[in-house]
């Protein structure tokens, strides 16, 4: 038996990265698992790959309109959700001096904007005794020179699981947070950094991290299905941070 068994899991971002460990984990569990994203070729691939029980929906989180258009499309086909992954955001770094307006509202449309109305639009299909999930990341609890805006954004998104876990708990709906350290994804060469500084960053990020390495995303998938399935039942408006160590000793 799975620990997900006649459960239908919604994950935005899920062609990619944690998104997509995640959906394969609760494919595992026996979950049907709509991935979403911005990208209908990248999803089209991920699914492929995901096999039985997967499909996709495009929306670009950005974009209210996208969400509601999804929702709807959700509703009209009967399906609803116990559990959703708000996991799609986006990462790029510079010095707050230079960080501009544009580069401001990307991150905050994309990873506060995006989350906001992800939960909001989705609650109509969404059942009772759902879970839902947040992806955070740790820089939340840390200060990084060059971090300002991505950490202000994940910061945002902490708090919404708790104000959110109030306002839904009366239907047993848990809101609660993943805050990954650094994970081994697509992210970073999203970043547009040349491969040598690249792989210079990452040395000098492991070597922080009291694990001494990046972490995976099948180890990120593991605690999002523990906060998806009942083995959580009695968590809510938390948060688990994966990050070998980096933020807590
Ligand atoms: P990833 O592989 O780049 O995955 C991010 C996913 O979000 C991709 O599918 C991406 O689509 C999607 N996405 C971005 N903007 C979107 C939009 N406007 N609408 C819909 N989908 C959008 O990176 P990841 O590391 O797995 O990131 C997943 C989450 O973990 C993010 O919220 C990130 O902040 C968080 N996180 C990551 C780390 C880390 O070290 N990797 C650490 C802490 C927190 P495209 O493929 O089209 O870009």
């Amino acid at each position: 038996m799975g620990k997900l068994d006649n459960k239908t899991a919604i994950i935005t971002g899920g062609n990619s990265g944690i998104g997509f460990a995640s959906a394969k984990r609760f494919l595992e569990e026996g979950a049907q698992v709509i991935i979403t994203g911005r990208r209908e070729d990248a999803l089209k691939e991920a699914v492929a790959e995901l096999g039985d029980g997967a499909r996709y929906e495009v929306a670009d989180v950005s974009k209210v309109a996208e969400i509601s258009a999804l929702a709807q499309r959700l509703n009209d086909q009967g399906i609803t959700l116990d559990v959703v992954f708000a996991n799609a955001g986006i990462a790029f770094f510079a010095p707050l001096a230079e960080s501009t307006e544009e580069f401001f509202d990307n991150h905050f449309n994309t990873n506060v904007k995006g989350v906001f109305f992800t939960i909001q639009k989705l609650l109509p299909v969404i059942n009772d005794n759902a879970s839902i999930m947040i992806n955070a990341s740790i820089v939340a609890h840390k200060g990084f020179e060059g971090a300002s805006v991505y950490s202000a954004t994940k910061a945002a998104v902490i708090n919404l699981a708790k104000t959110a876990s109030r306002e839904l708990v009366s239907r047993g709906i848990r809101v609660n947070v993943i805050s990954p350290g650094p994970i081994e994804t697509p992210i970073y060469s999203k970043i547009g950094m040349p491969e040598e500084d690249m792989d210079n960053f990452a040395k000098a990020m492991a070597s922080q991290v009291p694990m001494q390495r990046f972490g995976t995303s099948d180890e990120v998938a593991g605690a999002a299905l523990f906060l998806a399935s009942s083995d959580s039942s009695y968590i809510i408006g938390d948060e688990i941070r994966v990050d070998g160590g980096f933020s807590t000793i």
